[in-house]
């Protein structure tokens, strides 16, 4: 483990010490892997039960006839890229129409073949696919417009299919790790772009292996010295506790081993540079409050291990107060759950434990991802609520002044988080933060939004436009006879949709809601708190 350990530090984040190269090139050259077909074959083998290696044979055949000779600004065949692309794709276990779609995604773009040829070699689904991919690529602005036009098509795209979004992640990931050979100003706005839009996204739809790898490879670009800070910080701190922790590893392996909980893994999992950058400037600097720069991660097969794991660290290291969460029975809002704990190793060394299943750990890395993959294919949804408001907000509103004046507020419903309630039989329902008891009750049935008149909050009765928290319980009382709901509730609610029903039900112009959403989307830029933070 101690190996394993060194030599994912030193094989991922060291180059730039052992070499002359800049940081940047070191970068770069440290996070391309040349892929080729046999690896994305045998990748694919390993990775799916019963896989269609022929249709994945023949769109790599196809790919590299249609891209031929033709070279990438780092000098490399492009057929490389759709390689890099698939093989990530792969690697996230993703349905083999999307991995295909993946070797396919430029073609249709940059060479001779039309959609018409992948439609009749491939199919609908396939095709789609590619098509959508081609589209959201066409963005030939530059400022302002150029941002905007790209979230505008990333929500469109994500909207109608979420896996578009996944294959334009994959493609925008490898084009960063070859961001080395464009020209300066090119990887200024690449990175920006990639820091602002793409890895939000990730985050929102709980990618963080994605956003992870986004913001540190932006982070190179848009601030060089403080991302060779952390490195060194980084190496500095690997280099006094990497064997500590490797014993740490040892130990707890040993300890499982003894008490029955079998085919555990065990590893250490460095912080990123991004979020350690992050976490230092909350700290002040102050490197020795920051205790999961290195952390052991326990992965095991049900939720009862993560618990029994839990206890069996605890019995042995005195864990440190305050420092035991538990995301297992309160899942972060982006659906993250683990548990974690900061325990007294011997020596007085501090080192933070992570508990996870591999269904979780999948979570974690892949988000929504981790849904689509081969054997849940049939029942995944290709679209999400959430998104699902998003488009019909476009589809109000395609002049794209009014558009300009809507985005704060788009950002702010996609980015802002997601609080988690129950109805009393335990079902759950995810609402934006500072939703209310009436978008809880639209978001259930209109038939209860319109009919509801009082709310029980853990069984006490509070008023309508109480905000709802986390892990919530909610009773909503509907009177039969009530005929409409009460206009004024526009004033309040947090959700479109329970804002469109409201108007429908009421016929009260749907633009006195956006009038107060604009308002309230303006104070939380200026930082007021949240109205539920009473203390
Ligand atoms: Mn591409």
């Amino acid at each position: 483990m101690l190996d394993v350990l060194l030599w994912f530090y030193f094989s991922q984040t060291n180059i730039s010490t052992l070499s002359p190269l800049s940081a940047l090139s070191a970068l770069a050259f440290m996070s391309e892997i040349l892929r080729t077909y046999p690896e994305l074959a045998a990748l694919i083998e390993k990775r799916y039960k019963q896989p269609d290696l022929d249709l994945v044979a023949r769109a790599y055949q196809l790919a590299a006839k249609a891209h031929g000779d033709e070279k990438r600004s780092s000098g490399t065949p492009y057929i490389i890229h759709p390689l890099a692309v698939a093989y990530k794709l792969a690697d996230m276990g993703i349905h083999l129409n999307v991995v295909a779609a993946g070797l396919l995604h430029d073609v249709v773009e940059d060479t001779g073949v039309t959609l018409e040829d992948v439609r009749r070699e491939f199919g609908d689904d396939i095709a789609m696919l590619v098509d959508s991919v081609t589209k959201l690529k066409h963005v030939r602005y530059q400022g302002v417009e150029r941002y905007v036009e790209n979230m505008r098509k990333m929500f469109l795209a994500m909207a109608s299919d979420v896996r578009v979004v996944f294959i334009k992640f994959a493609d925008r990931l490898h084009n960063m790790q070859t961001l080395y050979a464009m020209p300066k100003h090119t990887q200024q706005r690449t990175a920006a772009e990639t820091m602002e839009i793409y890895a939000p996204i990730a985050g929102r739809l709980g990618m963080g292996e994605f956003k992870g790898e986004m913001e540190d490879l932006s982070f190179a670009y848009l601030h060089p010295k403080e991302y060779e800070r952390m490195q060194r910080i980084m190496q500095t701190r690997v280099r006094e506790k990497g064997v500590y922790v490797s014993r740490i590893i040892d130990h707890t392996e040993k300890l499982l081993e003894g008490s029955g909980v079998v085919d555990a893994q065990v590893h250490g999992r460095i912080k990123r540079l991004w979020s350690l950058y992050k976490k230092l400037n909350k700290y002040h600097d102050e490197i020795s409050k920051v205790y999961d720069i290195i952390a052991v991660r326990v992965i095991v097969k049900d939720v009862e291990e993560c618990y029994i794991v839990l206890g069996i660290i605890h019995q042995k290291w005195r864990p440190v107060p305050g420092r035991i969460k538990d995301y297992i029975s309160q899942p972060k809002p982006n659906g993250y759950q683990s548990l974690h704990t900061t325990v007294f190793a011997s020596d007085g060394e501090i080192v933070e434990f992570q508990i996870r299943t591999t269904e979780m750990h999948d979570q974690a890395e892949y988000g929504i991802a981790s849904h689509w993959s081969y054997k849940e294919d049939e029942k995944s949804p290709k679209r999400l609520k959430w998104m699902q408001e998003l488009a019909s907000l476009q589809k109000a509103l395609d002049n794209k002044k009014e558009f300009l004046d809507q985005l704060e507020h788009m950002k702010i419903d996609v980015f802002r988080d997601r609080i988690f309630v129950f109805t009393p039989g335990g079902d759950v329902i995810d609402l934006p933060e500072g939703a209310t008891p009436v978008d809880f009750a639209y978001a259930i049935h209109t038939d209860i939004g319109n009919a509801c008149t009082a709310v029980k909050i853990n069984t006490v009765v509070k008023n309508l436009d109480t905000p709802l928290r986390s892990s919530d319980m909610v009773e909503i009382i509907t009177d039969k006879n009530r005929k409409s709901p009460n206009a004024d509730w526009l004033k309040f609610v947090k959700t479109r949709h329970a804002a469109k029903k409201i108007q429908e039900a009421t016929k009260i112009g749907v633009k006195r809601w956006f009038v107060n959403v604009l308002r309230r989307g303006k104070r939380t830029s200026e930082k007021q708190p949240p109205a539920h933070q009473t203390p």
